[in-house]
């Protein structure tokens, strides 16, 4: 594929607005922040670092099925760490996808960390921190590959069906948390045929663009959570008192 969408970005441009209000990119060498700035100050903190330094937000966890893989997979991820996350198409439905993923099929060695179904459900077969077999070879497999990525089944057969909205809303919730949790950018989200674009063409059809708006959207802190992440230990809090004491 010649276009990369997850690089297209309409909403991320949307964005830019928003964090362009504040106008104070350069605050950080401004002079020391008095606590009565304070108040206002967090809120565009936390929407300026949306894209480098996300926090959990409590509650956009969808619940999740847990259902461990026995085989086809390898314990713990070697040296290497999680980097991105890969989305997929399965081409198959549910029952069959189940058995496939959590490496039952002698056929087919196979595996995922998490797959979603078409109304929404989210399994978790492969623990975070194991390497789940979903990516085979990819163009740098010390990046994009099965050691280095969370991947991401989607029940869908291939060229014959749409992505149902409550599905599409699942796979965002979880990547949204997924993202939040170990800090990665949008532009570390892949499609299978990015990284593996001479034999992969999955997600076939993906609606990135809904997609990309929604995991935004879970990833943007409302003022009520912004409340319930502060007194719970945030990030972006404890940066702040270090701040005050500047
Ligand atoms: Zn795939």
């Amino acid at each position: 594929m010649a276009d990369d969408p997850l690089q297209l970005d309409p909403s991320i441009a949307a964005l830019i607005p928003l964090t362009g209000q504040s106008g104070d990119a350069s605050q950080q060498s401004a002079p020391p922040i008095s606590f009565q700035d304070l108040s206002q100050f967090l809120p565009q903190r936390q929407q300026q670092g949306q894209q480098t330094q996300q926090t959990a937000q409590s509650g956009q966890m969808p619940s999740i099925i847990s259902m461990p893989a026995e085989q086809g997979f390898t314990p713990g991820r070697g040296k290497n760490q999680i980097q991105g996350i890969v989305l997929h198409s399965t081409d198959g439905t549910e029952k069959s996808d189940v058995r496939t993923l959590r490496g039952l099929d002698p056929q087919h060695q196979v595996s995922a960390n998490y797959y979603v179904t078409r109304d929404g459900r989210i399994y978790q077969f492969v623990n975070d921190q194991d390497t789940a077999w979903h990516a085979g070879q990819t163009i740098d497999n010390s990046r994009y590959g099965n050691s280095a990525t969370l991947g991401i089944e989607q029940e869908h057969i291939d060229g014959k069906q749409d992505w149902p909205k409550p599905q599409v809303e699942a796979a965002a919730a979880l990547v949204a948390n997924l993202r939040a949790k170990y800090n990665l950018g949008q532009d570390q989200v892949y499609a299978h045929s990015q990284i593996a674009p001479e034999r992969k063409q999955d997600p076939v059809n993906y609606p990135w663009g809904d997609f990309n708006q929604s995991v935004i959207q879970k990833l943007s802190p409302a003022p009520r959570q912004l409340a319930q992440t502060q007194s719970s230990g945030n990030p972006a809090w404890q940066d702040l008192s270090s701040l005050l004491s500047r």
